[in-house]
């Protein structure tokens, strides 16, 4: 089955147990509560590679995020995953259920990096278990978006591996583009965070305004797309300097 529409959070998570029951190799776990009380999951695919980290749900009112997100649990479920994906799918439902961009304390969550005042994101950096992702993906969108889909990049830019391009190419073949790739410094940044952490770091952005399963669709391609490429170019083992040799790169668009 594909996840098409927003389901909302009891059946989000009643369905992100389900999947978790049914694969061996997915672990999920409660990793948090939010400000009112809801749990925030951390799903774990388990692969011999690389280490990545996709997070979706940043913003409560871009749904196709956490919705990839699931669609995509199920699919590495059957099929099995060569990476390592440490997942968070929501982190924000109290803003999921409330369809706001903030969580419930008003703040937004995606400007709470590196301070860490708030449950959510304390949750997730609480959680994270190793030091050595790779890549930080993380699925947005664009609520009043009316032209195509977008990436922000924000990475120690190594111009032979070009994650942020490859994620709009495998948009792009279905889908209208807007500004391709974007390269914005933005204080306080789960995507800043990272990559200042030397993680390849890539934020995918549908446009907000069209029907929610070509959303969906956008973010499952885009992560495809950039999964695919990380599991090719880390095939040889050697990922422990996969990053490490670029400068970090902050250009207006
Ligand atoms: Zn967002």
């Amino acid at each position: 089955m594909f996840y098409d529409e927003k389901m909302d959070f009891t059946s989000y998570s009643e369905e992100l147990e389900r999947l978790a029951g049914l694969y061996d190799n997915v672990d999920l776990e409660v990793v948090g509560s939010s400000v009112e009380g809801r749990d925030i999951y951390r799903a774990h695919i388990h692969g011999d590679g690389a280490p990545v980290l996709v997070t979706a749900g940043h913003h409560g009112n871009e749904p196709a995020g956490p919705m990839a997100a699931l669609n995509y649990i199920r699919e590495a479920g059957e099929n099995g995953s060569t990476l390592d994906i440490t997942m968070y799918p929501m982190v924000n439902p109290d803003g999921y259920e409330a369809d706001q961009r903030e969580n419930a304390h008003g703040v937004d969550l995606n400007r709470d990096y590196g301070f860490f005042k708030e449950p959510e994101t304390l949750a997730l950096i609480g959680s994270i278990d190793r030091e050595d992702y790779i890549a930080a993906l993380d699925m947005h969108e664009a609520p009043r978006s009316t032209k195509g889909f977008y990436v922000y990049e924000s990475t120690p830019i190594r111009e032979d591996i070009h994650l942020g391009q490859t994620a709009v190419d495998a948009v792009g073949e279905k889908h209208p583009i807007s500004w391709g790739v974007v390269r914005r410094d933005r204080p306080g940044c789960f995507r800043d965070f990272w990559a200042s952490r030397d993680a390849y770091a890539v934020t995918f952005e549908p446009p907000g305004t069209f029907e929610i399963v070509d959303r969906i669709d956008m973010e499952l391609r885009a992560l495809h797309a950039s999964l695919d490429l990380l599991e090719e170019t880390t095939a040889d083992g050697s990922w422990d300097t996969y990053v490490a040799s670029g400068d970090y790169v902050v250009a207006a668009p």
